[in-house]
């Protein structure tokens, strides 16, 4: 099953798939005990924490679990590695944070968790290695802060590119997607790709 943690900050929305192997998508900025508690009062072990992109607001959390492996696209990895600028740490935190990516991913590559194979699809704009993940058969696609609800993500942070979010948007247009689980704000659909597309481009 999927938990849903949405954020009413500017901390990213922490969603988690409960399996045999239980994956997080995303862990926030970590400034609130409100997803460890989730986590220790539903009895959860978070097995793998993916990060759909470098950012602080999506990465911060990840030091509240510190058993985790953590998996990331491999041209944002060494970011998170290394805590460079392109993380934005400067937003909101004096320090920036490294953390031991364990597997770097790819286009292509598959996080099983029993019942759910999600398959990496890279869909940079925000960030170069910004990713989606998709789940064909449920029809359910976790965006990170490629597209939102009502919005697609900014593109004039470090490595941002209008044309990759383009491109990245066209793409994500030709999947079977039911639900959006967006990195910020509510539940999506596809007609949030198509607005996306319509407005910004
Ligand atoms: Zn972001």
């Amino acid at each position: 099953m999927i938990h849903q943690l949405m954020s009413y900050t500017m901390a990213s929305n922490v969603f988690i798939v409960e399996d045999d192997s239980t994956v997080m998508v995303d862990a926030g900025m970590g400034l609130s005990r409100r997803v460890t508690d989730y986590v220790k009062e539903k009895g959860l072990t978070i097995d793998i924490l993916v990060n759909t992109h470098c950012h602080v607001d999506h990465i911060g959390g990840d030091r509240l679990f510190p058993d985790a492996r953590i998996y990331a696209h491999e041209l944002d990895a060494p970011d998170i590695e290394t805590g460079s600028q392109k993380t934005l740490w400067h937003f909101g935190f004096d320090k920036p944070f490294k953390f031991p990516v364990f597997k770097r991913v790819r286009e292509g590559d598959v996080i099983s968790t029993g019942d759910y194979n999600l398959k990496v699809i890279h869909t940079p704009g925000h960030t170069e290695g910004s990713m989606s993940l998709y789940e064909k058969d449920k029809k359910i696609l976790f965006s990170g802060d490629c597209v939102f609800d009502m919005g697609i993500g900014r593109m004039d942070f470090p490595t941002g590119n209008p044309e990759d979010m383009k491109r990245s948007l066209e793409r994500l247009l030709t999947l079977d997607i039911e639900t959006i689980y967006a990195g910020h704000g509510g539940t999506g659909t596809k007609d949030s790709i198509r607005m996306g597309l319509e407005f910004f481009f």
